[in-house]
């Protein structure tokens, strides 16, 4: 039985919550989401399936179904594809193992120095009082640089079609 990561292991991984898409789903049912993105120097591209449940006034709830497992979750995390806590978890100790790790501790040393919190997970947080700012835009730009190759995931499209979501391994 794999061991489900606990929460600091997954303020490493880039989150994709569904609510970041509320704003594109409020037009009704959607069946998939497109993905595109780079991860370890690798390009991914595919359809991510989604649940939705009624809610008040005709609205949806969306929820995204793991591609590894299709548990219906409202948050996945990134490790080469996006899948849910409970797969991610079971990936863990492998992960650790991969070169990507590298990345992951050149952006933990950055964030140490920006006096940020842990965990690429929670994003830029300012400034500390007293550096300057060439040394803050160089950290900035170079963690930037990082999260992006680690995982910088951008929608493609919403797809309300329901014959159309489909993932491929
Ligand atoms: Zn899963």
């Amino acid at each position: 039985m794999p061991a489900i990561a606990t929460t600091s292991s997954l303020n490493n991984y880039p989150r994709l919550s569904i609510s970041s898409y509320r704003e594109q789903l409020r037009q009704g049912k959607a069946y998939s989401i497109e993905l595109g993105y780079s991860y370890g120097g690798k390009s991914y591209s595919y359809s991510i399936k989604l649940d939705n449940t009624a809610c008040h006034y005709g609205n949806y709830r969306h929820w995204w179904l793991c591609p590894k497992c299709s548990k219906r979750v409202s948050v996945l995390y990134c490790a080469g594809l996006y899948v849910c806590r409970h797969c991610i978890g079971a990936n863990y100790g492998s992960q650790l193992k991969q070169p990507i790790d590298r990345l992951f501790s050149r952006a933990e040393a950055i964030r140490r120095r920006l006096g940020w919190q842990a965990g690429i997970a929670h994003g830029n947080q300012g400034r500390p009082k007293h550096m300057h700012f060439s040394t803050y835009y160089r950290l900035i730009n170079e963690h930037n640089k990082l999260v992006q190759k680690i995982c910088g995931a951008t929608m493609v499209a919403i797809n309300k079609n329901k014959g159309r979501a489909s993932y491929e391994r």
